[in-house]
Protein backbone atom coordinates (compact mmCIF):
# COMPACT_ATOMS: atom_id res chain seq x y z
CA UNK A 1 0.00 0.00 0.00
CA UNK A 2 1.19 3.28 -0.69
CA UNK A 3 -0.10 6.45 0.64
CA UNK A 4 0.54 10.04 -0.71
CA UNK A 5 0.45 12.39 2.33
CA UNK A 6 -0.53 16.37 0.37
CA UNK A 7 0.55 19.36 2.85
CA UNK A 8 -0.25 22.55 4.01
CA UNK A 9 0.70 25.22 6.57
CA UNK A 10 -2.18 26.62 7.97
CA UNK A 11 -4.16 24.07 9.49
CA UNK A 12 -0.65 22.98 11.03
CA UNK A 13 -0.95 23.05 14.83
CA UNK A 14 -0.61 26.24 16.47
CA UNK A 15 -0.62 27.97 13.13
CA UNK A 16 -2.96 30.90 13.61
CA UNK A 17 -1.77 33.90 11.73
CA UNK A 18 0.33 34.61 8.30
CA UNK A 19 3.49 35.62 9.63
CA UNK A 20 3.70 31.93 11.45
CA UNK A 21 3.58 30.65 7.48
CA UNK A 22 5.56 33.42 5.40
CA UNK A 23 9.00 32.84 5.07
CA UNK A 24 11.07 35.76 6.24
CA UNK A 25 8.78 36.46 9.58
CA UNK A 26 10.61 35.36 12.47
CA UNK A 27 7.94 32.82 13.69
CA UNK A 28 8.12 30.78 10.48
CA UNK A 29 11.18 28.65 11.78
CA UNK A 30 9.34 27.32 14.85
CA UNK A 31 6.03 26.19 12.63
CA UNK A 32 7.98 24.67 9.74
CA UNK A 33 9.32 22.53 12.75
CA UNK A 34 5.73 21.77 14.10
CA UNK A 35 4.71 21.12 10.50
CA UNK A 36 7.27 18.83 9.72
CA UNK A 37 6.03 16.88 13.35
CA UNK A 38 2.54 17.05 12.05
CA UNK A 39 3.50 15.21 8.97
CA UNK A 40 5.95 12.64 10.86
CA UNK A 41 2.91 11.83 12.75
CA UNK A 42 1.24 11.13 9.93
CA UNK A 43 4.18 8.89 8.56
CA UNK A 44 4.16 6.99 11.61
CA UNK A 45 0.12 6.25 11.70
CA UNK A 46 0.33 5.19 8.31
CA UNK A 47 3.55 2.58 8.67
CA UNK A 48 1.92 1.71 12.01
CA UNK A 49 -1.51 0.28 10.19
CA UNK A 50 1.12 -1.40 7.81
CA UNK A 51 1.46 1.29 4.29
CA UNK A 52 4.57 0.09 2.16
CA UNK A 53 5.18 3.31 1.07
CA UNK A 54 4.84 7.24 1.54
CA UNK A 55 5.50 9.60 -0.05
CA UNK A 56 5.02 13.39 0.61
CA UNK A 57 4.31 16.66 -1.26
CA UNK A 58 5.10 19.62 0.53
CA UNK A 59 2.34 22.00 -1.09
CA UNK A 60 2.56 25.76 1.24
CA UNK A 61 4.28 28.75 -0.65
CA UNK A 62 7.26 27.88 -2.61
CA UNK A 63 7.00 24.42 -1.31
CA UNK A 64 10.14 24.01 0.17
CA UNK A 65 8.45 24.28 5.02
CA UNK A 66 9.18 21.24 5.84
CA UNK A 67 12.48 19.96 7.15
CA UNK A 68 13.95 17.08 5.30
CA UNK A 69 16.42 16.36 7.89
CA UNK A 70 13.93 15.84 10.30
CA UNK A 71 11.74 13.94 8.07
CA UNK A 72 10.82 10.19 9.14
CA UNK A 73 13.64 8.42 6.93
CA UNK A 74 11.07 6.45 5.82
CA UNK A 75 9.31 8.87 3.59
CA UNK A 76 10.32 10.66 0.30
CA UNK A 77 9.56 14.30 0.57
CA UNK A 78 8.50 15.81 -3.16
CA UNK A 79 9.63 19.67 -2.71
CA UNK A 80 10.13 22.75 -4.20
CA UNK A 81 8.47 24.71 -6.66
CA UNK A 82 7.00 25.19 -9.57
CA UNK A 83 6.56 21.16 -9.67
CA UNK A 84 4.34 19.78 -12.27
CA UNK A 85 1.13 18.91 -9.80
CA UNK A 86 2.04 21.60 -7.40
CA UNK A 87 0.15 20.70 -4.23
CA UNK A 88 -0.50 16.95 -5.60
CA UNK A 89 3.18 16.29 -6.22
CA UNK A 90 3.95 12.59 -6.64
CA UNK A 91 0.16 11.66 -7.12
CA UNK A 92 -0.01 8.54 -9.63
CA UNK A 93 -2.08 5.56 -10.76
CA UNK A 94 0.71 3.69 -8.08
CA UNK A 95 -1.20 5.92 -5.02
CA UNK A 96 -3.63 4.11 -3.40
CA UNK A 97 -4.81 6.89 -0.76
CA UNK A 98 -4.24 10.46 -0.10
CA UNK A 99 -4.09 12.32 3.39
CA UNK A 100 -4.37 15.91 3.51
CA UNK A 101 -2.16 17.31 6.73
CA UNK A 102 -2.26 20.77 7.62
CA UNK A 103 -5.01 21.47 5.40
CA UNK A 104 -7.36 24.59 5.56
CA UNK A 105 -11.03 25.84 5.14
CA UNK A 106 -12.02 27.90 1.46
CA UNK A 107 -11.90 31.13 1.43
CA UNK A 108 -14.81 33.18 3.46
CA UNK A 109 -15.74 30.78 5.83
CA UNK A 110 -16.31 31.91 9.20
CA UNK A 111 -14.54 30.25 12.26
CA UNK A 112 -11.46 29.04 10.11
CA UNK A 113 -8.05 29.82 10.62
CA UNK A 114 -6.11 32.08 7.28
CA UNK A 115 -8.94 30.73 5.33
CA UNK A 116 -8.40 31.52 1.78
CA UNK A 117 -8.32 29.26 -1.65
CA UNK A 118 -5.09 29.02 -3.38
CA UNK A 119 -4.48 32.83 -3.46
CA UNK A 120 -5.39 35.09 -0.14
CA UNK A 121 -4.93 38.12 -2.47
CA UNK A 122 -6.95 36.90 -5.78
CA UNK A 123 -9.19 34.05 -5.17
CA UNK A 124 -12.76 35.04 -3.98
CA UNK A 125 -14.39 31.53 -4.28
CA UNK A 126 -13.50 28.39 -6.83
CA UNK A 127 -16.36 26.09 -8.30
CA UNK A 128 -15.90 22.67 -9.98
CA UNK A 129 -18.73 22.03 -12.07
CA UNK A 130 -21.33 23.58 -10.06
CA UNK A 131 -19.74 22.83 -6.37
CA UNK A 132 -18.25 25.68 -4.56
CA UNK A 133 -15.25 24.33 -2.99
CA UNK A 134 -11.85 25.11 -1.88
CA UNK A 135 -7.70 23.74 -2.45
CA UNK A 136 -8.94 20.12 -0.60
CA UNK A 137 -11.69 20.28 -3.67
CA UNK A 138 -9.55 20.47 -6.25
CA UNK A 139 -6.78 18.49 -4.68
CA UNK A 140 -9.06 15.89 -3.50
CA UNK A 141 -10.30 15.70 -7.85
CA UNK A 142 -6.85 15.15 -8.75
CA UNK A 143 -6.65 12.64 -6.50
CA UNK A 144 -9.97 11.04 -7.62
CA UNK A 145 -8.23 11.45 -11.39
CA UNK A 146 -5.97 8.78 -10.60
CA UNK A 147 -8.09 6.70 -8.64
CA UNK A 148 -7.18 7.74 -4.96
CA UNK A 149 -9.67 8.18 -2.17
CA UNK A 150 -8.45 11.27 0.25
CA UNK A 151 -8.80 9.28 3.53
CA UNK A 152 -7.32 11.42 5.98
CA UNK A 153 -8.04 15.44 6.93
CA UNK A 154 -5.94 17.41 9.68
CA UNK A 155 -6.81 20.75 9.80
CA UNK A 156 -9.46 23.09 12.21
CA UNK A 157 -12.70 22.04 13.01
CA UNK A 158 -14.23 24.55 9.75
CA UNK A 159 -11.59 22.36 7.37
CA UNK A 160 -12.30 19.12 8.41
CA UNK A 161 -16.17 19.80 8.52
CA UNK A 162 -15.63 21.08 4.85
CA UNK A 163 -13.93 18.03 3.82
CA UNK A 164 -16.32 15.79 5.45
CA UNK A 165 -18.96 17.22 3.60
CA UNK A 166 -17.50 17.44 0.04
CA UNK A 167 -16.07 13.88 0.32
CA UNK A 168 -18.08 11.64 2.98
CA UNK A 169 -17.23 10.09 6.13
CA UNK A 170 -13.21 9.95 5.97
CA UNK A 171 -11.14 10.20 9.18
CA UNK A 172 -10.76 13.96 10.70
CA UNK A 173 -8.11 15.58 13.17
CA UNK A 174 -8.91 18.20 14.41
CA UNK A 175 -6.01 20.55 16.06
CA UNK A 176 -7.62 23.42 16.99
CA UNK A 177 -10.93 24.68 17.50
CA UNK A 178 -10.98 28.12 15.32
CA UNK A 179 -13.38 31.33 16.66
CA UNK A 180 -11.95 33.40 13.72
CA UNK A 181 -9.39 33.95 10.70
CA UNK A 182 -6.82 34.64 13.27
CA UNK A 183 -7.60 33.29 16.21
CA UNK A 184 -7.85 29.79 18.00
CA UNK A 185 -8.31 27.30 21.08
CA UNK A 186 -5.31 25.13 19.77
CA UNK A 187 -3.96 21.71 21.64
CA UNK A 188 0.00 21.05 22.08
CA UNK A 189 1.68 19.15 19.73
CA UNK A 190 2.43 16.26 21.83
CA UNK A 191 -1.74 15.85 21.83
CA UNK A 192 -1.93 16.82 18.30
CA UNK A 193 0.73 14.65 17.01
CA UNK A 194 -0.97 11.27 18.90
CA UNK A 195 -4.62 12.78 17.90
CA UNK A 196 -2.94 12.57 14.01
CA UNK A 197 -0.75 9.20 14.45
CA UNK A 198 -4.04 7.28 15.79
CA UNK A 199 -6.52 9.16 12.57
CA UNK A 200 -3.57 8.07 10.16
CA UNK A 201 -3.95 4.31 11.61
CA UNK A 202 -7.39 3.99 11.63
CA UNK A 203 -7.54 5.86 7.71
CA UNK A 204 -5.04 2.63 6.79
CA UNK A 205 -7.22 0.35 8.65
CA UNK A 206 -10.25 1.50 7.38
CA UNK A 207 -8.86 1.51 3.55
CA UNK A 208 -7.83 -1.68 3.74
CA UNK A 209 -11.11 -3.23 4.84
CA UNK A 210 -12.84 -1.29 2.44
CA UNK A 211 -14.47 1.02 4.68
CA UNK A 212 -13.44 4.44 3.41
CA UNK A 213 -15.52 6.81 0.82
CA UNK A 214 -14.92 6.61 -2.72
CA UNK A 215 -12.25 8.76 -4.44
CA UNK A 216 -13.62 12.36 -5.66
CA UNK A 217 -14.49 11.51 -9.53
CA UNK A 218 -16.09 14.97 -11.49
CA UNK A 219 -18.36 14.32 -14.29
CA UNK A 220 -16.44 15.14 -17.32
CA UNK A 221 -16.05 17.19 -19.03
CA UNK A 222 -14.94 19.92 -16.12
CA UNK A 223 -15.70 23.24 -15.88
CA UNK A 224 -13.56 25.51 -13.42
CA UNK A 225 -15.06 28.50 -12.83
CA UNK A 226 -13.04 31.19 -10.60
CA UNK A 227 -13.85 34.19 -8.99
CA UNK A 228 -11.58 37.20 -8.59
CA UNK A 229 -11.23 39.97 -6.38
CA UNK A 230 -11.38 42.63 -8.98
CA UNK A 231 -12.03 42.77 -12.73
CA UNK A 232 -8.35 43.61 -13.66
CA UNK A 233 -7.26 39.90 -12.26
CA UNK A 234 -10.32 38.89 -14.67
CA UNK A 235 -9.03 41.00 -17.45
CA UNK A 236 -5.66 38.90 -16.85
CA UNK A 237 -7.19 35.28 -16.52
CA UNK A 238 -9.25 35.45 -19.82
CA UNK A 239 -5.87 35.54 -21.20
CA UNK A 240 -5.90 31.60 -21.06
CA UNK A 241 -7.46 30.48 -24.07
CA UNK A 242 -10.84 28.92 -24.15
CA UNK A 243 -11.97 30.99 -21.01
CA UNK A 244 -15.08 32.72 -21.03
CA UNK A 245 -16.01 35.92 -18.52
CA UNK A 246 -18.85 36.82 -16.50
CA UNK A 247 -17.93 40.37 -14.31
CA UNK A 248 -15.04 38.94 -11.67
CA UNK A 249 -16.13 35.03 -12.91
CA UNK A 250 -13.99 33.94 -15.11
CA UNK A 251 -14.25 29.67 -16.55
CA UNK A 252 -12.71 26.73 -18.33
CA UNK A 253 -14.20 23.33 -19.90
CA UNK A 254 -11.72 20.86 -20.12
CA UNK A 255 -11.89 16.99 -20.67
CA UNK A 256 -10.25 16.07 -17.67
CA UNK A 257 -9.53 16.90 -14.33
CA UNK A 258 -5.26 17.38 -14.40
CA UNK A 259 -5.92 19.87 -17.26
CA UNK A 260 -8.46 21.55 -15.55
CA UNK A 261 -5.88 21.94 -12.36
CA UNK A 262 -3.41 23.26 -14.89
CA UNK A 263 -5.54 25.44 -16.16
CA UNK A 264 -7.04 26.84 -13.27
CA UNK A 265 -3.23 27.11 -11.94
CA UNK A 266 -2.56 29.40 -15.35
CA UNK A 267 -5.93 31.75 -14.34
CA UNK A 268 -4.30 32.31 -10.65
CA UNK A 269 -1.15 32.61 -11.97
CA UNK A 270 -1.74 35.24 -14.55
CA UNK A 271 -4.28 36.90 -12.46
CA UNK A 272 -1.76 37.34 -9.74
CA UNK A 273 0.49 39.04 -12.28
ZN1 LIG B 1 -0.75 27.14 2.40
Amino acid sequence: MKILIATDMEGITGVTTWEQVTPGHAEYARFRRLMTQDVNAAIRGAFDAGADEVVVADGHWNGSNILIEELDARARLNTGSPSPLSMMEGIDQSIDAVMFIGYHARNGSPGAILDHTWSSKTVANVWLNDILTGEYGLNAAVAGHFGAPVILVSGDQTACAQVTELLGDLETAVVKQASGRFAAECQAPQVTQETIRLSAERAVVRLSEGNMPAPFVLDTPITVTVEFFTSDMADRATRVPFTKREGTRVSLTLPEMVSAYNGFRAMVMLASG
